[in-house]
Formats: C-alpha cells, structure tokens, sequence
C-alpha cells in the first residue's frame, strides 16, 4: 500500500514513525493509501529547513517570489485535470466541485503575483522639516499552516501563496484524511522554482500539531478547521507568543422573504445546502422561513429538487453527480445520529438520506440529501453544526425574529437574505452578526482581493485569511524615520527631553 510521506527541504523524507492513519475512497469505502503520522522530532526537522531557508528567501526581491508564482499558477491550470481528479477521489466531492475548489486557490496564488505592489509599504515625506517616514512591511520568519479535510486544495492555497510571496517560509501540516494533495502541490511549486526548504509538508496529527504551535522557530500560525480545535490553536499559539488565525466551525443560516424569486432561491439554497455532501464551512444549512406560505413554497420546491438529484461518486464514467458521499465511515455514522436527534427531539423529516444505497458503490460512505421543517432553536440539530446533507427549515412570524435567531446563535461565518427588496437587505447587511454576507447571492466567498473570515465562535483571531489581512498577517511593519546630514543644522541638532511633535 502506497504511504504518503513528508516533504521536506525540497526533497521527499521517508518517515520512521511506526504510526500511520488510513486514507479512503470515501466513494468505494476502500483504503486507497495510509499517510504516515510524523513524531515530534520530524517536524523539528522540517521547521528547521524552514528556518535555513528563510534568510536567503527574505532577501530576494519581490519581483523574483511574484515569478515564482506566476509559474506555479500556469502549472496548476496545466496540470488541473489530474488534480481536481485527486481531490474527489480522496475526498468525495463532484468532479467539477473539486475543479471549483482548485480554481478559488487558485485565485489567491493570482492575487501573490501582485506582491511587489502589495508590500510596497508606506512612504511620507516632510513629516518634519527635512525628515521623512517609511515603513517597510518584513517579512515574519517560519509560518505554520494546519488545515481541514475539507477543502485539500484551497485552504492550503488561502496561507501559503502570500506567506511566500511575502517572504516567509513554510510548514503546512494538511488534514489526515486527505493529504495527497499538499504533496502535489510541494512538487508543483519545486517545478516553478522555489528554492528548498521555503515550503514543506509534514504529515501527522496533534503530536505533529503541537510542535508547530510551540517551536520557538515558528512565528505564525494559520488553522482552519473544527471549532473546539481552533479554540485551542489560538490559545496554545498565542501563549507561546506566536501570531494567529484560527477559522472553526458554522451553522449559516439564510432567511426566505415572503417576496424572495422562489425558483432561483430554492436552486441557491440546494446548491448552498448540498453541495460537497454539506461539507463546506459556508454550506447553508438552517433556512428560516418567515412565514407560512413562503415556507410551504420552499419546502415543496425543494422537496421537488431533492427528488431529482443524482448521488454517487465524484468521477465516474458517463454521468455527472450532484453530490458524493461523506469524508468517513465515522462521519457519516455522525450525520446519521444528529439524524435521529432531530426525528427524536420532534422536527418533522420530510426527506431521509439515511437509507441511500448508490448502485455498485454498496460500500461508499453516501448519506442523502435530508430535510427536515419545523426545527426549533432548542434542537440539538439546530445548536449543532452537523457538517453534512442536512438541511433544517425553521418557521418564524416576521423578519425581525429571523434577524434575532441568527444574531443570537453561536456562530456567525456566513449568511444570506433572499428578497426583492433592497431596504430589507440594506437593513439586514447593516445589521447582522455575521462575518459574510450574501444578498441573494447563497455562499457569499469572498473574493481573493478581499478577505474571508466569519465572527463569533467561527474565528480567532483579528486577521482574516487572503486579501489585505492576509498581507498585514505574515508581514511586520518597521516604521523608518529619517534625516540627512545636508539638513542638519545646528538647531535641529540640539538634544531634546520633550516628545518629538515634528
Ligand atoms: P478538524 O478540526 O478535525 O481538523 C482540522 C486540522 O486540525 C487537521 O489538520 C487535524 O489533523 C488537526 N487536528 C485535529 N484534532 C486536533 C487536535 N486535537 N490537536 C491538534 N490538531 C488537531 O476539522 P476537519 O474535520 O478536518 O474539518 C471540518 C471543520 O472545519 C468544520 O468544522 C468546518 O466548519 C471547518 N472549516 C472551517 C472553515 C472556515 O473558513 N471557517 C473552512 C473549512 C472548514
């Protein structure tokens, strides 16, 4: 059975961990591979090619790091059919989901190109009389990144391209159960000529975890994942004095307006609520209805769609799924348990994915699409963010109820407003608690140019991932003033006891 390995300093790095974790097909429910679990002493050794590399890489101009990632960008389109083909075979998602995922990281490496401009800095001049103030925006050193099973391909791509393209190095530790992709792109970014030891991989869980979080070597951290891990990424990174941002968990929810286009909102919310199995941090999956005509109307329309989806693998010969299985055998197991929660605690199922059975993929980690009406706020299937096909309708009076409910819940990363009228969308983008926010529009991902981040329990930290927080993230700023000798006269040159107001 093939072990994916680490890579690190340029090269691949055969392991002598004796601890190793499965990675499936989740379509076929097969093992396809086993990825190695790093001990404590591995990582060292890949922070520290990280830590050699970095001095050199600093140095170089920003003009040579952009070109770096101009060419790893045409060598991802180039080799994008083989690896949108990897990220569904071992995650699960449709093929041209995966091709979607790619193209959003994509989008980032596109906006690193634009690095030379980005850390240009800040430049005043006469802030006194023949002085003047710049501020250079350094690079920080060793930055870590820890990311979920998720999205293998552009979670990684949301940190490493500007931390490279800043001048820091790297050490990425992806997520376990999918980890194929983070070797291909270590092997894409060698062809577009990073030198070794700028970008590294280590494979493993919290023993290799740790270690990033407490090297001293290591200056940044960037986490995307489950909420309770987040929480302790950002508490164990920043007490050992390092920066972080540390995305967790979801529950988005979107309100139905009584005057919402029901077609196009009810095509939205399947894509939002059954794209990836429900496995995105942005997937909606609680749509609160106010009132009840509009809410019989969704229920219907969607009931109407779900009946016509196709669940299967995410590549297959001669035919294009709407959706593949789940990560695992465990996870699935999850679903269906917060499944019998919601049936138990008294929410109405009007569609069961327990039961699917995809023909000749018998063994396939699949759950179906499932619905379910009359969920209330006290239910553990709306507390919870059950990270699967689950879609919850709740029915509320009036739009202000609607507002509450999400304002009070304890996620806030993203959310959407269905509705013709600009002053109610006007009102709820004023006023709701919620990181990303989308007007008619179901998954409201912020372009690379801006940045992404929810609020409340769905981030730690200030700094949100890509955009200009991202470039603020791995760079310091040091603030330069100065004077010339040729200005320098004798009055200018007296010593002064007072705060300098130029
Ligand atoms: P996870 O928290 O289980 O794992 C994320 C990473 O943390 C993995 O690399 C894993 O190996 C590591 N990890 C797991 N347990 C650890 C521990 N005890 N100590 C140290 N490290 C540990 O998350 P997941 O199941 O891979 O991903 C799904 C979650 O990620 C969902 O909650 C989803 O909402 C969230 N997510 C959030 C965003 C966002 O932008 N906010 C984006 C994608 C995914």
């Amino acid at each position: 059975m093939e072990t994916i390995q680490n890579y690190i300093g340029g090269q691949y790095v055969a392991s002598q961990s004796s601890r190793f974790a499965p990675v499936y097909n989740p379509a076929t429910g097969k093992q396809v591979r086993q990825v190695v679990l790093s001990s404590s002493e591995e990582v060292e050794k890949a922070v520290a090619a990280a830590d050699s590399a970095f001095p050199a890489w600093a140095k170089t101009s920003p003009l040579k790091r952009a070109r770096v990632m101009f060419k790893f960008k045409v060598l991802l389109e180039q080799n994008s059919e083989e690896l949108a083909k990897l990220i569904s075979q071992e995650h699960g998602k449709v093929y041209s989901d995966a091709l979607g995922e790619l193209t959003r990281g994509l989008e980032v490496v596109e906006f690193a190109c634009g690095i030379p401009h980005l850390q240009k800095g800040e430049h005043s001049a006469n802030v006194g009389t023949g002085v003047d103030s710049h501020s250079l925006m350094q690079p920080l050193g060793v930055c870590a990144g820890i990311t979920p099973f998720n999205f293998p391909a552009m979670v990684p791509m949301w940190m490493f391209p500007i931390a490279i393209a800043t001048g820091n190095t790297f050490v990425l530790k992806p997520s376990e159960k999918d980890p194929s992709f983070a070797i291909k792109l270590a092997e894409l970014l060698q062809q577009a000529g990073l030198p070794d030891g700028v970008f590294n991989v280590v494979n493993g869980d919290k023993e290799a975890v740790d270690v990033l979080l407490t090297d001293s070597r290591i200056q940044a951290v960037s986490f995307v994942g489950s909420t309770p891990i987040a929480e302790y990424i950002y508490a164990t990174a920043s007490a050992h004095g390092k920066r972080c941002q540390a995305l967790g968990g979801a529950k988005n929810h979107c309100i139905m307006m009584p005057d919402a286009e029901l077609d196009m909102a009810a095509n939205a919310i399947m894509g939002a609520a059954f794209g990836a199995a429900g496995e995105r941090c942005m997937a909606l999956s609680v749509a609160v209805a106010v009132g009840d005509e509009i809410a019989d109307d969704l229920v219907a329309a969607l009931q109407t769609r779900i009946a016509e989806m196709r669940v299967g693998p995410g590549v297959v010969e001669g035919r294009e799924n709407d959706m593949g299985p789940v990560i695992t055998a465990q996870h699935k197991a999850s679903i269906c348990d917060y499944i019998k929660s919601g049936v138990d605690q008294g929410a109405t199922l009007l569609v069961d994915g327990r039961e699917l059975v995809v023909d000749d993929y018998e063994d396939g980690f699949f759950v179906g699409p499932t619905l379910f009406d009359g969920v209330t706020p006290d239910m553990t299937i709306y507390e919870e963010e059950i990270f699967g096909p689950v879609l919850a309708v709740v029915r509320v009076p009036d739009y202000q109820t609607a507002l509450t409910l999400i304002n009070r819940h304890q996620y806030g990363n993203g959310t959407a407003i269905f509705t013709r009228d600009g002053e109610t969308a006007r009102q709820f983008s004023e006023d709701v608690q919620v990181g990303m926010v989308g007007i008619n529009v179901p998954i409201p991902v912020p372009m690379a140019f801006h940045s992404f981040g929810g609020w409340k329990r769905s981030v730690f930290g200030p700094l949100n991932v890509h955009g200009n927080d991202g470039v603020r993230f791995y760079t310091r700023m040091k603030t330069v003033t100065s004077r010339w000798p040729a200005s320098v006269r004798l009055e200018h040159h007296a010593s002064s006891f007072t705060m300098p107001t130029m």
